[in-house]
């Protein structure tokens, strides 16, 4: 008996429509641990360094971890790993939600997937049935508005559904796969997924994982929930739900608005407003979340509450992701409420909300600076606002200026020249704002990010990389 894990994994070859369950080596496991440095050695081992990320020949692996699905108090990542269009490198990125374990209870602890679909196609997995489906009805849907009738045609409310919107469809750089609570956005893997012409992965799951002690670990989780469980009268020093609150109490320091809005750049990664904050922003901000949160929600099994529905007049109610609160309005020098409205069209296309908001940011610097001109710009509002959507349709649609965004700030700036490279302030060498938040530097992510990346088709052991924000840093690691 496999303890914890599935011993399962599902391998999918779209280009030949072949399915198979496939037992795993269990010292894979003890070797790798999690589903990321399994995803790793998979993708190490099969994906030679010629392959490009746009070839048949690059595996998309969607993984859950050893204790996804167990009680453990919020083990409920899903890993997708593959090649990044952005980087050419070993890419990954976690998203939380119900996705991973609605898989392992499924009977999988990975769904790997090769070759390309001629047609576009969704995956059903349904405990032991795995289809692949028709989605040729679903081209051009939303991310969120596909789940909803792949849920009504499967007549499968509880299915979990991962899928992409029109930017993976279209191959853009920085789309993302979204599953309503959450998203993996990071890499462009939305534009890997819609290359290989997947529409979105569909499971359900009612078995049962397998826990060697169940007395002990239920111990254990209590524990921990105890520890991390959120309350007013006793938080964790430095640790709030994020779209619990406004403002800048004094036990919550670190993701309150006051500190991220003084401290992380505006714009295209330029500006610092350190005296941005004050009483007025924050009764406006709060009276707009107030309004536009409906209700807090949780990933599987995790009592930290850090998104929520958010339903604003005009718009279909969606679950916000947490980091995109204030993304999109600090990149467009605006307010808590236009944020709140342009990540919802942006969650519908499927575009990563760090990436997305710096590169229309950049584009809007390049046309005050004459490097995009109006001829570029034809048909551009004239509004703030206005602007930002326009531009967010025209890079989901890859249509003129928006084909040439649609690569990211750092391959853009080299197709439109001009000096545009100049004002490409969050890339890394070729790394698309990768360890950035912002243009802060995330040591964690850079430590998860860079060193996973790093080991792929280089294969280096030493690595340094600069970055180019308004210091430089040079850091050298040892993989
Ligand atoms: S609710 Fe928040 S803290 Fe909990 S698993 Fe999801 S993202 Fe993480």
């Amino acid at each position: 008996m496999r303890y914890a894990e599935t011993g399962y994994n599902l391998e999918i070859d779209l280009s030949r429509g072949n399915i198979e369950r496939v037992e795993t080596d269990p010292r894979d496991t003890e070797l790798y641990l999690g589903g990321l440095g399994t995803n790793a050695k998979i993708l190490w081992d099969r994906v030679p360094p010629e392959v490009e990320p746009f070839s048949p020949d690059n595996l998309l692996i969607f993984s859950t971890g050893l204790l996804c699905g167990t009680p453990a108090i919020g083990a409920n990542r899903t890993i997708v790993t593959t090649y990044s269009p952005q980087t050419l490198l070993m890419a990954y990125s976690m998203m939380g939600g119900f996705w991973a374990p609605e898989l392992k209870y499924a009977g999988y602890d990975k769904v790997i997937l090769r070759g390309k679909s001629p047609d576009l196609v969704y995956l059903w997995i349904n405990n032991d049935k795995v289809e692949i489906r028709d989605a040729s009805h679903l081209q051009g849907k939303g991310a969120i508005e596909t789940a909803e009738l792949i849920r009504q045609e499967l007549k499968e409310p509880k299915a979990q559904v991962a899928g992409i919107g029109l930017a993976g469809e279209n191959r853009i750089y920085f789309a993302s796969i979204e599953q309503g609570r959450s998203s993996a956005s990071r890499g462009g893997i939305g534009a890997v997924m819609g290359d290989k012409g997947l529409k979105a992965i569909a499971v359900r799951g009612t078995k049962d994982v397998n826990i060697a002690r169940p007395a002990e670990f239920m111990e254990l989780c209590e524990e921990v929930l105890e520890y991390i469980k959120w309350r007013e009268d006793k938080p964790i020093p430095g640790v709030m739900p994020i779209l619990a609150g406004l403002g800048s109490p004094q036990e919550m320091k670190v993701h309150d608005e006051k500190w991220h809005t003084e401290n992380f750049m505006w714009g295209n990664s330029r500006t610092r407003r350190k005296d941005f904050w004050n009483k007025e922003v924050e009764e406006k901000w709060t009276e707009t979340m107030e309004n536009a949160r409906t209700r807090l929600i949780s990933c599987y099994n995790c009592p930290m509450e850090c998104g929520a529905t958010i339903s604003v007049p005009g718009i279909s109610t969606y679950m916000m992701k947490c980091f995109s609160k204030l993304t999109y309005t600090m990149a467009a020098y605006s307010d808590l409420d236009f944020g709140f409205r342009i990540a919802q069209r942006a969650t519908e296309y499927g575009v990563d909300s760090y990436s997305t908001p710096q590169v229309m940011a950049f584009a809007l610097e390049l046309y005050e600076a004459g490097i995009l001109t109006d001829q570029d710009m034809a048909g551009m509002p004239s509004d703030n606002e206005g602007r930002f959507y326009w531009l967010l349709d025209r890079i989901v649609r890859r249509e003129g200026i928006g084909d040439v965004l649609a690569n990211g700030t750092h391959k853009a700036s080299i197709q439109i020249g001009k000096g545009a490279e100049e004002y490409a302030h969050n890339n890394i060498k070729k790394h698309e704002q990768l360890p950035l938040n912002l243009s802060m530097l995330n040591p964690v992510y850079f430590l998860t990010q860079t060193s996973w990346n790093q080991k792929s088709k280089v294969g280096a052991k030493i690595f340094s990389f600069e970055l180019r924000t308004t210091q430089k840093i040079s850091c050298h690691f040892r993989t």
